[in-house]
Parts: C-alpha cells; sequence; structure tokens
C-alpha cells in the first residue's frame, strides 16, 4: 500500500520546482534592467560631452568675434589719428600700429573660420550622438516596459503557486511537511528521491534489506542520513 503522504509529497515537491524556476527567472528581469539603464547611461554621458565640446567652440569663437570687433575700433582710431600726426616718427610709428593690428585682424580672421568649420564638424558628431541616444532611450523604455509587464505577469504565476503549494501542503501530515522543508531549504536539490540499487537517490546511503522491501511495497521511508523521502519509483531496484 503506498503512503497516503506520497501524493501530496510528490506534488509539494512539483510545485515547488516551478517556483524555484519562476524566481530564477524574475530574478533574470531586474538584472537586463540594470544592462539597459547602464548602456543609456554610457550614451547620455558620450552626448554630454559632444555638447561640452561644442560649447567650447562656440566660446572660443564668439572671443574670436568680439576681439576683432574691438580691434576693428582699434584700427580705425589709429586711421583717424594718423591724419592729425605732423610728426613725421609718431607717423610712422602709428602706421607700424595699424599695420600690426591689420595683421592681427587677419590672423584673427582664419581663426574665426577655423573655429566655424571646427563647430560645424562637432555639430554633426554631436547631432550623430544625440540621435544613438534618443534612439536607444526610446527602445530601452519600450523593452523597459515589456519587462514590466512581464515581471508582473510572474508574479501573478508565483502567486497562484504559492497558494498551489499552501493547498497541497495542508495535506501532509506536519511532521514530514517539516522534514520537507528542512531539507528543502538546505539546499539539497529533490527531496523525494527514489531507491537506487538499494541505497538513497541522493545521498547513496545503503538501506537495510528489510527496508528496501518496505519502500517497494510502497512505504515513504526518510534516509537517515540526508533526510530525504526515499520511495519506490520506476527507476528504482534492490541491490545488485
Ligand atoms: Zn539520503
Amino acid at each position: 500500500m503506498r503512503d497516503e503522504n506520497l501524493e501530496p509529497l510528490l506534488g509539494l515537491q512539483e510545485i515547488d520546482g516551478r517556483i524555484d524556476r519562476l524566481a530564477r527567472e524574475m530574478a533574470e528581469i531586474p538584472r537586463e534592467r540594470r544592462i539597459h539603464e547602464k548602456e543609456i547611461e554610457e550614451q547620455k554621458v558620450t552626448f554630454e560631452k559632444e555638447k561640452e565640446k561644442a560649447a567650447e567652440v562656440s566660446r572660443d569663437k564668439e572671443k574670436c568675434v568680439g576681439d576683432k570687433e574691438s580691434m576693428q575700433e582699434t584700427l580705425a582710431s589709429f586711421k583717424s589719428k594718423l591724419l592729425e600726426l605732423k610728426d613725421n616718427d609718431a607717423y610712422r610709428t602709428m602706421l607700424m600700429q595699424i599695420e600690426n593690428a591689420e595683421k592681427r585682424l587677419g590672423e584673427l580672421d582664419i581663426r574665426i573660420i577655423e573655429l566655424m568649420y571646427e563647430e560645424e564638424l562637432i555639430e554633426e558628431v554631436q547631432e550623430a550622438a544625440r540621435k544613438t541616444f534618443e534612439r536607444n532611450k526610446a527602445r530601452a523604455a519600450k523593452r523597459q516596459q515589456i519587462l514590466d509587464d512581464q515581471f508582473n505577469e510572474l508574479q501573478e504565476k508565483m502567486k497562484e503557486l504559492e497558494a498551489e503549494c499552501e493547498r497541497v501542503s495542508g495535506e501532509i501530515s506536519p511532521r514530514l511537511l517539516d522534514r520537507y522543508q528542512r531539507v528543502r531549504t538546505a539546499g539539497k536539490g529533490l527531496v523525494v528521491v527514489g531507491l537506487i540499487n538499494g541505497t538513497c537517490g541522493g545521498c547513496h546511503t545503503k538501506m537495510p534489506p528489510q527496508t528496501a522491501v518496505e519502500i517497494s511495497q510502497g512505504k515513504t521511508f526518510p534516509c537517515p542520513i540526508c533526510g530525504r523521502f526515499i520511495i519506490w519509483t520506476e527507476g528504482s531496484s534492490f541491490s545488485d
């Protein structure tokens, strides 16, 4: 005669196996979420850096433009002064100053053109970085939504399994249930195992012949070494 606790014990073991798999699946979701978040953060940093570079070039250019304007004013005042100078030496000195100012203006013009060109290039790079960032952000947001839905679904399933677990547990005597829980929480994998070659299918401890016979007749026997429940299954056999 089979032990009346056996069916619910096997049922409980099966449900617990599903709970474990589900818990692993649920643990994967926050992990994937963190990967996406990190990726987006990195792209954001790249984009911000490009923005910073562009701002720097713009500042340089504005400074050059400002310098150019004041240099133009200086040049204009030099030129008007030149007309008033009567002394030859002073006149020559002023001519030289005008020449220098014109030279400096030419340099500033070249630098401004260089910076404008640089600005354009950076603009393109920045735009590409922005697009990558925006596109991936949108994609990640969509993926996060899917993950959230998945997580909620798994959570619902988990609730069902836990209720099922509780129902089946109620059919098992408290003493056996306590033993089952202790073996399970010890992390030894299956709690209900078959008699294999006359030994415990979990820890391989040899069972006395009389016990083996009782198991073959349907008795559920607790292994004195590992605490698992030993039963007679399809693959069971006496010692050879
Ligand atoms: Zn054992």
